[in-house]
């Protein structure tokens, strides 16, 4: 008996601290897990209203971030007439070379203005920047603000830095997203709305299922990267159009 007594308070202790870990997994999961902020019908409304936009600035770290998240909605703004102007911050030189080419930067620009003719993009800022170090070049944001003084645009696009979708992460992608953001939190009033993509917290929902193939035509120019295929995205933004109840879907967070 008084060896089993002596075992009850450890087996309490055990159940405790289970509960307190399965607490903490579940709330890890739950902040980490995607979430539409309010419903379907208000997330699409905000995204046509983000299609009315007339003159737009997307800024990434590399050639093909465009095509893979939001190569949708540029295409719908430039069916729409709307100025699509991006800013691809290096040449990705640190990602794969399927192709073996001795000039990798030449080729990845080509293959980024071959996506940027089929999605219609007005034009391809490349600064050529060194991947993986280009949000901490002190070159960056003063190129970024030039461009975006000269384009004057009202929204922009950016990576979410706060909220990212996981798992993919990279340190240009949301160290982009954190660079532009310093400089257009000190913005006076009436400057544009930042949409951020690659976000678990969206509230903003692009409708791309006309644009789809397109968006899969211009990803796959990317023959450097990922063999001439889409890699997954149809079904990717699939998942986001369940989310909303289309059949293809791009979603945003949007800062004002
Ligand atoms: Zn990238």
């Amino acid at each position: 008996m008084p060896r089993l007594n002596a075992r009850k308070p450890n087996r309490r202790n055990a159940l405790r601290w289970g509960l307190v870990l399965l607490a903490l997994l579940t709330g890890t999961a739950f902040a980490f897990w995607p979430r539409l902020q309010g419903t379907p019908a208000q997330a699409l409304a905000a995204g046509q209203e983000l299609l009315a936009k007339k003159t737009v600035l997307a800024v990434v770290a590399h050639p093909d971030d465009l095509e893979w998240y939001i190569g949708g909605t540029l295409r719908e703004l430039a069916n729409r007439g709307a100025d699509v102007q991006v800013v691809v911050a290096t040449d990705g030189e640190k990602g794969p070379n399927r192709v073996k080419s001795p000039d990798l930067a030449a080729t990845r620009r080509a293959e980024q203005a071959a996506a940027g003719t089929i999605n219609g993009y007005t034009r391809i800022h490349s600064l050529g920047l060194p991947d993986r170090g280009a949000a901490a070049d002190p070159r960056f944001l003063p190129d970024v603000t030039r461009i975006y003084g000269e384009v004057k645009p009202d929204a922009v696009f950016v990576f979410d830095p706060a909220y990212p979708a996981l798992p993919y992460l990279h340190v240009d992608h949301q160290g982009s997203a954190r660079e532009f953001l310093k400089f257009w939190d000190r913005l006076p009033a009436g400057r544009p709305p930042v949409y951020l993509f690659q976000t678990r917290r969206p509230g903003v929902a692009v409708d791309i299922s006309t644009v789809i193939d397109t968006k899969a035509k211009a990803l796959a120019q990317h023959v450097s990267q990922n063999g001439g295929g889409s890699s997954g995205m149809t079904r990717f933004f699939a998942a986001d159009g369940g989310r909303v109840g289309v059949a293809y879907a791009e979603l945003f967070r949007v800062l004002r």
